[in-house]
């Protein structure tokens, strides 16, 4: 497997999310990233002289002792990989491996293993800026690849200090071409789906335009990996045609039953050019409403 599959279902299966050529081990596949129960996670794969290596990485508040993490890790009969690093506010666990990296969800089960182990003798971050104490800082910045929860007057003077860059989750490169690819599926699939749902049960089902709203907003989320202009742009435009495509299939479908004619080119053409004034006879609008409310409870 790719590493940066492995690290996509890693992230899925412990709720991170991946991020590509971040995290502190400077390599391509990056790392999954998140926060879990205050602890500040990082999960990626290292090279060193011993070979490659599974590093899972957890922040939590500094403490006076790190001995006693040390201990108590060592103690608690973790069988899967060793114990890397302990510092006063990490801990790097090492999970070595040669030829087939380590299955997600034994990496997902060690992490749990491992915060529920030093949980006892460490306090979770508490979304409050770590070096001054005080000022509420919710969301973690990359500072050289670690998730750190600072605020932004430290991270000036740290900037200062260091000449080395802070990476903000905010400063994520948005993907937009697969954010249009992924978009233009979920409004092509979903109009299907429309389509063929209505015919089954010959109406127009109008909770399934919220549906589609939403999956065409996260189908594009997912893509871009954020939320961006061009996504909120691009969302109801596809989701508005998602659900016309699919009333052009549904009414193209009927016809074709009650008329008895087999599909053609023609009749589905026929179909979209009188789209309009089929819509406002029936329910289209209400559909077209319904599906931007479901479009927008994601996307804004
Ligand atoms: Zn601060």
């Amino acid at each position: 497997m790719k590493e940066n599959d492995y690290l996509q279902q890693v992230a899925a299966q412990t709720g991170l999310q991946h991020y590509p050529n971040q995290g502190p081990w400077g390599r391509k596949s990056g790392s999954a990233i998140g926060e879990r129960d205050g602890y500040a996670t990082v999960i990626g794969t290292m090279r060193d002289g011993q070979g490659m290596k599974v590093a899972i990485l957890l922040r939590f508040k500094k403490t006076e002792q790190p001995e006693i993490v040390k201990t108590t890790l060592k103690s608690a009969g973790i069988k899967k990989g060793k114990l890397g690093v302990v510092g006063n506010d990490f801990v790097r666990w090492e999970w070595k491996y040669s030829l087939a990296k380590p299955k997600p969800e034994e990496v997902a089960k060690l992490v749990e293993d491992l915060r529920a182990a030093i949980k006892p003798v460490t306090t979770g971050l508490d979304g409050r800026c770590e070096h001054c104490q005080s000022t509420s800082t919710p969301s973690p910045t990359l500072m050289n690849g670690v998730p750190t929860y600072i605020c932004s007057g430290c991270q000036q003077k740290i900037h200062q200090d260091l000449d080395q860059a802070a990476m903000n989750y905010e400063a994520i490169e948005p993907n937009y071409p697969n954010g249009l690819v992924l978009g233009v599926l979920a409004a092509v699939l979903g109009g299907l789906a429309w389509g063929l749902v209505a015919y089954g049960i010959n109406r127009i089902f109008l909770y399934g335009a919220i549906l589609i709203g939403y999956l065409v907003a996260q189908a594009v989320i997912k893509g871009t990996r954020k939320v961006t202009r061009f996504g909120q742009i691009l969302i109801p435009v596809l989701t508005v045609a998602s659900v016309l495509f699919g009333d052009a299939i549904f009414y193209t479908l009927s016809v074709m039953k009650s008329e008895n004619l087999p599909f053609s080119m023609k009749l589905l053409s026929t179909v979209i050019v009188h789209l309009w004034e089929i819509e406002r006879e029936g329910s289209g609008i209400l559909s077209l409403l319904f599906a931007l409310v479901g479009a927008g409870s994601a996307a804004f």
